[in-house]
């Protein structure tokens, strides 16, 4: 599995946050976001420009396993990049950490445009869709970004697991401003995901960032019925790699 960087913080985002977390981010990514905000990817070592040179290159799935038998906590977060890109290399690794662990509990952050197996022991799935506002326009990334930032079939699939009690599901979406809302109601239709499992956080990758957009993302949220949610680590540590 291609790894960017293995390290312990805090789930910063989401309903998990505040759990110190074993981190596993892989590298490499089928999109490229660039928001309307005006920023880009908050990884994009991952993404716009996966340097292999700055990145841990590929690592065995016992390798990984071993990182994280070091420290021992029981949440482990797998996220990217896109973590789903290698759907095998997740089940093989997410069945590996059951093994260890009977208490872990697995996080996967992704985009949600693959699924495979690896659903089948995960404790929670963080979906992202990358709505309009994420598109690199301008860029030779913005076509392709455009037809596979969502994947109607997946996101059914996700639904359905969560509506069927195999899996827990949250929904966690970039707000850049109202029309994020209007896009967020189509794929509802579409999908049939719940208001109470989305949540909101406001673009940005800077505690000043935040600070502008925090206020009317939970307008936002108190409108729609949505949760809320922050980036804990970027308040606490920025945007730096490996917190
Ligand atoms: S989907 Fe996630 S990792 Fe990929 S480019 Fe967008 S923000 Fe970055």
């Amino acid at each position: 599995m291609k790894i960017s960087e293995l390290f312990y913080s805090v789930q910063g985002e989401g309903k998990r946050a505040g759990r110190p977390s074993f981190f596993i981010r892989t590298n490499h990514c089928n999109l490229r976001c660039s928001f309307t905000g005006g920023n880009l990817c908050d990884t994009p070592y991952t993404s716009w420009e996966p340097d292999d040179k700055r990145n841990i290159g590929e690592m065995s799935t016992d390798r990984i396993a071993e990182e994280y038998m070091n420290i021992r906590c029981n949440d482990v977060v797998i996220t990217g990049g896109e973590p789903a890109m290698y759907p095998e290399e997740l089940t093989k690794l997410c069945r590996k950490l059951k093994e260890l662990n009977e208490n872990v509990f697995i996080t996967i952050e992704t985009n949600g445009t693959f699924t495979g197996e690896f659903v089948k022991y995960a404790d929670l799935i963080s979906i992202s869709p990358k709505l309009r506002s994420s598109v690199p326009y301008g860029t030779e990334f913005e076509k392709m970004h455009s037809k596979n930032r969502i994947n109607s079939e997946t996101l059914k699939t996700f639904n359905s697991l969560k509506e069927n009690f195999l899996l827990d599901v949250q929904w966690k979406f970039v707000y850049t401003g109202p029309d994020d809302i209007a896009e967020i109601r189509e794929l509802q239709s579409e999908t049939g995901f719940q208001d109470s499992d989305i949540y909101l956080m406001p673009e940005g990758i800077t505690a000043d960032d935040l600070k502008k957009k925090r206020a009317e993302t939970i307008e936002a949220c108190k409108e729609g019925n949505f949760n809320y949610t922050d980036r804990l680590h970027i308040l606490a540590w920025g945007n730096k790699r490996g917190v």
